[in-house]
């Protein structure tokens, strides 16, 4: 009992010093938090970017990390927002997960009606080229027929 348990402290140490070499070495990681407080250790996303104005003159441009517009922080939250289950993104309050949820379901029912509606158009093209070939092969039979009688 006594060994097994050494084992397992063991085995959890390597674990632990297996993520420290994979912080030290590989590709070089950025700490980044989400609004509701996770540590998240990612690859920046480094883009380049311009605006232009009007005539086509760039007015600004430089390098962005696309992880800080999916909103992840460079810092902890000091006022950490509440995750949404319905979107995968932060709300300040319940009340507006709870609008997000509303909106999530009008959104889910309304392209659950579309689904349901492009499946019968499916199912009726379906249907009738199963008529279009019924009527072929009663066509057949029925030349088969006509040629049986002159034939007799
Ligand atoms: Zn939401």
């Amino acid at each position: 009992m006594v060994t097994d348990n050494r084992q397992t402290q063991v085995s959890g140490d390597a674990g632990e010093g297996t993520q420290i070499t994979g912080y030290i070495g590989g590709q070089p990681k950025q700490r980044y938090w989400t609004p509701d407080g996770r540590l998240i250790l990612a690859m920046p996303d480094i883009h380049g970017y311009g605006y232009t104005d009007k005539n086509g003159q760039i007015v600004e441009k430089g390098q962005k990390d696309a992880n800080l517009d999916r909103g992840w922080l460079l810092q902890p939250p000091t006022n950490p927002k509440l995750s949404c289950p319905h979107c995968d993104l932060w709300h300040d309050t319940k009340e507006e997960i709870f609008q997000c949820q509303k909106k999530k379901k009008a959104f889910d029912a309304r392209w659950q009606r579309r689904a349901k509606k492009d499946n019968s158009v499916a199912e009726n093209a379906q249907v009738n080229s199963r008529i279009d070939k019924l009527e072929n092969d009663l066509f057949d039979i029925k030349e088969l027929l006509q040629k049986l009688v002159k034939a007799e």
